[in-house]
């Protein structure tokens, strides 16, 4: 390989994979790890029970979290050990949510909003059922009054619950994931990639777990929208004070959680943005610029449980306390 260290350490950084550990006394096989994992890592043994069947674990906990007996625990957690993605400060500690104290440091109970935030997991797996239109007006309106930068309100939605519609739009997308997925893996492709990441550099996208991702949709385990009822996309305005992306996101996340105090759940699905490539598609869903797709939520009610606390990165936090001579980083 001639390539740049720098392209190298980029496209293909050392990886330490999560692992997943199945109590084979406690599964019942109900297939519901597998469902529900993104990336379909586990899969059911010939005597019905589950196991790890693919490496590329990111340690999402969704396998353990839908489990109705407990049965899967997180034993390795995903890291990057070398290259231009290292996790940093490196093997970061995964903790679950500290239990809350009040003001005076006494132990006290989660309020609602914190139960709501810290129990909200991406929802994967959906009843046919349809989403009342009252319901997904309700929505919108969380994503409508959203705080944004200098209130400039850079968004507009575009609801999809035509079946027909999702479908053509999955069709599309489903073989550009396969694209960028086989051009991620094949080392002949590197060189090109170098040359395209030098005109629009984006190292997000060569992230490992963004590769995983888009090969679980490319191979097609992994539907583009879930097979959920509905659709909401959310239109970026490009002069948006700060940008577009960070007002989007405090949108959606208003949304999601309005959209799970309804009983309903709702999924971030980055991969609809393809569709900014796609000119006819721009027409067709009424979208110019300086409009652009930043984002969509699949939406609808679970088909079993997806969610409840799980455990995260635990980052050092530093603090400068008032009084205190100097910082203090916090592991
Ligand atoms: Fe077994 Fe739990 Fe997976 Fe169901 S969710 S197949 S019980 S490990």
């Amino acid at each position: 390989m001639t390539l740049d260290q720098k392209y190298m350490d980029l496209f293909r950084p050392k990886v330490h994979w999560g692992k997943i550990e199945v109590d084979p006394d406690k599964c019942i096989g109900c297939g519901q790890c597998v469902q529900n994992c993104p990336g379909k890592i586990p899969a059911l043994d010939a005597d019905g029970k589950a196991h790890m069947s693919r490496v590329e674990c990111f340690s999402c906990s969704n396998c353990a979290v839908t489990c109705p007996t407990d049965a899967i625990t997180i034993r390795e957690t995903f890291f990057v050990e070398e290259g231009f993605h290292k996790t940093m400060p490196a093997d970061v500690p995964y903790k679950l949510p500290a239990q809350p104290l009040d003001a005076a440091g006494k132990p006290a109970e989660y309020t609602l909003v914190e139960k709501a935030v810290l129990g909200r997991r991406s929802v994967r797996n959906y009843k046919e059922q349809s989403v009342p239109e009252t319901l997904i007006r309700r929505i919108l309106e969380a994503g409508r009054l959203s705080p944004s930068t200098g209130n400039c309100q850079p968004w507009r939605f575009i609801v999809i619950t035509d079946k027909t519609l999702l479908d053509e739009l999955a069709t599309r997308i489903q073989p550009m994931a396969q694209m960028v997925s086989m051009m991620y893996r094949a080392d002949e492709m590197l060189e090109a990639l170098a040359a395209q990441y030098e005109v629009e550099p984006d190292p997000g996208l060569f992230d490992p777990r963004v590769q995983s991702g888009a090969q679980a949709i490319g191979e097609g385990i992994l539907p583009v929208f879930l097979n959920a009822p509905a659709l909401i996309v959310l239109l970026g305005d490009e002069r948006a004070i700060s940008g577009p992306e960070i007002n989007i996101g405090i949108c959606g996340q208003n949304m999601t959680l309005v959209a799970n105090s309804l009983g309903l759940g709702a999924c971030w699905v980055g991969f609809i943005s393809l569709v900014n490539m796609m000119p006819d598609l721009m027409e067709r869903l009424n979208i110019e610029a300086p409009y652009k797709v930043v984002s969509s939520l699949a939406i609808g009610y679970p088909a079993f449980k997806q969610e409840g606390m799980v455990a995260r990165e635990a980052k050092p936090v530093t603090w400068f306390r008032a009084g205190s001579s100097g910082r203090e980083v916090e592991q």
